[in-house]
């Protein structure tokens, strides 16, 4: 008898599984599946995970190789998130291998033991405090007495970077006999500590009836906290969760960027005692598995993260939060082409918990599952405690001159609003001093070399930059054309408008915050402690601004142009362009003071614009819900995007054209309606110097594209003009 065949799915992006004999020495009993094995692969060893088991195989004999070692006594995963992850490859139409990739710690893909470093803990010894000589000078240390005050069993090593704790700090307060070492197993379950560090806020009318429908429901139920901004959702939240940990049981939340909102990871780590895993890009390959660790066997009660943390295993899920359920960081752009809020779903469905999908700018996507009965709504009308919300006016630019991108009456309401002791808050979603350089004598522009794309002026250091490949060079003194030395830098971006500011209002400091200002870690954080201060100041800056902050200071919010999304190809535009506006707005009047919207526009006309500015951005949805319906798009129908790219505009046309026959064959073959779109040049044709076009495939039923793409996935897979573009499929895209 030859054994059973381990199917292992291992990091290739060929949509198959390999086979192999089970290592010498394991007994057939031992092996099941989810373990991970090393193989031998070509001239390599691979770490794999056994995905099936079977007694026959195609392999010849000959040509079977044993796996070389067992690398798990059980399976890695909770069964919950083994299906999670099948149910990803196959609805994403990506190997189940390279999902696995993309789920897995680093060091687990590497073949690491799945156990935490060390049981290793760290506690304080009788006599120590706060203030307590032999460290009342020495902030680090002071700072890890006070975290250790807080865990009386002791804080385990692998949380310690969690809690800003640096190993150094313990060792030294070790040897001033204060602190202690102590080793226990890994399951070792401390006396239950009080779960609050902080007094929850007392929550108001809608807050309470929030959590009471949510308390009332066991099981799965999926409910979309649709609350304005500054209504508190995120006590909500902090309240759903404490239930939750009450109950015995982890909560995962889901938040678009960590290192854009440090008050909210401070608000969540303030409030609960036990230890908050913050899955941040800091991390190094040993912390994240440690944390992959102690979320796995139930030691971490709170997990937050960005998007890839949906694949944290837990061992007593109880709660989903997707925060900013709207943002489009949930949605991988590469590779594995997943959605992490959609992920999220189906996860609390597969381990039947409830899930909050929070926003004051609802997707379209999950108003259309509220009216559909499959999301509860639950509603923040007002916002907490005693801010109100703020005024909208429209400002028509139209033959108005702009200085920097601003018109006079904007200049003037900034000046006041600055004068009576107020933040500003200035919004224009462009990086950079000016998005054009253009000959003035013969209208030649400066363009990208390797992108449809025109180059943007920088300054600082002065350059010009491609936003969409990064190439640089420096800025030209003459027209390479007519040899005019008149180039003009047209319009306005980030950092001419700062200039400009700081030169107008000299008195007051202007932040800018933008990708490059925000480069490094530390910055983000300076700026917020200023504005935090409260002093007034000018804040300049892109879309980062409009993420989720509280800027109670703020009573003015400049929209420097609102235009972009009203004219745009794409038919999601309106909507981004709403919820990005209703975002920004809603930092103006967080506090007491009342806050004021000023939105510039060369169509102040626009329908949009006036129901946005006039009734909100639930009116907007309403509207285009109904619009998307009439025309048939998502959320009413399901679509997938095949996109190649080549060096050569042919062949990825070619491809394309070639992928659409055999797909019409297939629809023809199967009785499957779908609506095949192009192949079309992508909306930027070419980017860092490949061609690049697209076919859409559009169906009313999603089961019906499913059934395509499964067929249709494999032909692709070995079609002879496959290996002359990059190509890949992207289900639900966001982006087209
Ligand atoms: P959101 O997440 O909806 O934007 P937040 O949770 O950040 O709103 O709340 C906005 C502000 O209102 C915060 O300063 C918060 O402390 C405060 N707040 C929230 N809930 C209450 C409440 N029930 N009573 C008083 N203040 C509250
Ligand atoms: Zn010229
Ligand atoms: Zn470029």
């Amino acid at each position: 008898m030859p054994g059973p065949i381990l199917q292992v799915a291992l990091p290739s992006p060929l949509r198959r599984l390999f086979d192999y004999r089970s290592p010498a020495g394991v007994r057939a009993e031992d092996l099941c599946i989810g373990q991970r094995v090393r193989v031998p692969f070509g001239q390599r060893q691979m770490v794999g995970v056994i995905a099936g088991i079977s007694d026959t195989t195609e392999v010849p004999a000959a040509k079977l190789k044993p796996a070389q070692e067992l690398i798990d006594l059980q399976p890695l995963l909770p069964e919950s998130l083994w299906q999670l992850i099948l149910w990803t490859a196959s609805y994403y139409q990506h190997g189940l291998g390279d999902t696995l990739g993309c789920a897995l710690p680093t060091l687990l893909r590497q073949g690491e033991p799945a156990i935490a470093r060390q049981d290793l803990l760290w506690q304080l010894l009788p006599g120590a405090y706060p203030e307590h000589p032999a460290v009342s000078r020495a902030t680090k240390q002071k700072q890890a007495v006070q975290v250790l005050a807080k865990h009386p069993h002791g804080l385990s090593h692998a949380l310690i970077s969690q809690w800003g704790l640096t190993r150094d700090a313990l060792e030294a307060l070790e040897r001033k006999g204060l602190a202690q070492r102590i080793h226990q197993s890994p399951h070792h379950t401390a006396e239950p500590l009080p779960l609050l560090s902080d007094i929850p806020l007392k929550a108001n009318a809608e807050q309470q009836a929030a959590l009471e429908a949510i308390a009332g429901k066991s099981g799965f139920t999926a409910w979309l906290l649709d609350g304005v901004t500054g209504s508190g959702k995120t006590e909500v939240y902090l309240q759903a969760i404490e239930r939750c940990l009450v109950a015995g049981r982890q909560a995962l939340v889901l938040i678009p960027e960590i290192g854009l909102t440090p008050q909210t990871m401070e608000r969540f780590q303030k409030r609960f005692s036990i230890p908050v895993v913050i899955l941040h890009s800091g991390l190094n390959d040993r912390e994240r598995l440690d944390a992959w660790v102690a979320a796995r066997d139930g030691e971490a009660g709170i997990i937050i993260g960005t998007r890839s943390a949906i694949f944290t295993p837990l061992a007593r899920p109880g709660l989903i939060i997707v925060d900013e359920e709207h943002d489009l960081s949930f949605k991988q752009q590469e590779g594995l082409r997943y959605n992490a809020r959609d992920l999220a779903v189906y996860r609390a469905h597969l381990e039947d918990t409830p899930i909050i999908l929070g926003s004051a700018t609802p997707s379209l996507e999950s108003l259309h599952n509220v009216r559909r009965g499959r999301y509860q709504h639950l509603r923040l009308t007002e916002r907490a405690g005693n801010a109100k919300p703020p005024g909208f006016r429209c400002i028509d630019i139209r033959s108005r001159k702009l200085e920097a991108g601003l018109c006079r009456p904007m200049i003037e309401a900034i000046g006041e609003h600055l004068k009576q002791g107020n933040q500003v808050l200035v919004f224009i979603n462009r990086r950079g001093f000016a998005p054009t350089l253009m000959c003035h004598d013969c209208g030649w522009i400066a363009e990208c070399t390797r992108c449809d794309a025109r180059m943007t002026v920088h300054q600082n250091p002065p350059r010009l930059h491609c936003h969409h490949c990064d190439t640089q060079r420096p800025q030209e003194h003459e027209c390479p054309k007519c040899l005019s030395k008149d180039l003009r830098q047209l319009g306005a971006g980030t950092e001419r408008t700062e200039e400009h500011l700081a030169q107008r209002f000299p008195d007051f400091p202007v932040l800018r915050i933008d990708r490059e200002s925000m480069a490094r870690k530390e910055a983000m954080q300076g700026m917020l402690k200023r504005i935090q201060s409260g002093a007034p100041c000018l804040l300049v800056g892109t879309q980062m601004l409009a993420k989720g902050h509280h800027f109670p200071d703020v009573t003015l919010v400049a929209i420097l142009d609102a235009d972009g999304g009203l004219f745009s190809a794409d038919f999601r535009g309106p909507e981004r362009m709403s919820q990005l506006i209703t975002q920004v707005a809603g930092r103006a009047g967080r506090a007491d003071k009342p806050g004021q919207v000023l939105i510039q526009t060369h169509m102040a006309e626009h329908p949009l614009l006036i129901n946005l500015t006039e009734q909100g951005y639930g009116a907007i949805a309403d509207m285009e819900l109904d619009a998307r319906g009439r025309a048939g798009l998502p959320p009413f129908s399901f679509i997938a995007l095949l996109r190649a790219e080549a060096n050569n505009a042919n062949v990825a046309n070619e491809f394309l054209e070639s992928a659409c026959t055999l797909a019409e064959n297939l629809s023809d073959q199967l009785g499957l309606a779908v609506d095949m779109l192009g192949p079309v040049p992508s909306p930027m044709e070419r980017r860092a110097g490949r061609y690049r076009a697209q076919l859409l495939v559009q169906a009313k039923q999603r089961s019906t594209l499913h059934q395509l793409l499964h067929h249709w996935l494999p032909q692709l897979e070995s079609h002879p003009l496959g290996r002359k573009v990059r190509w890949s499929i992207d289900v639900d895209p966001l982006d087209m």
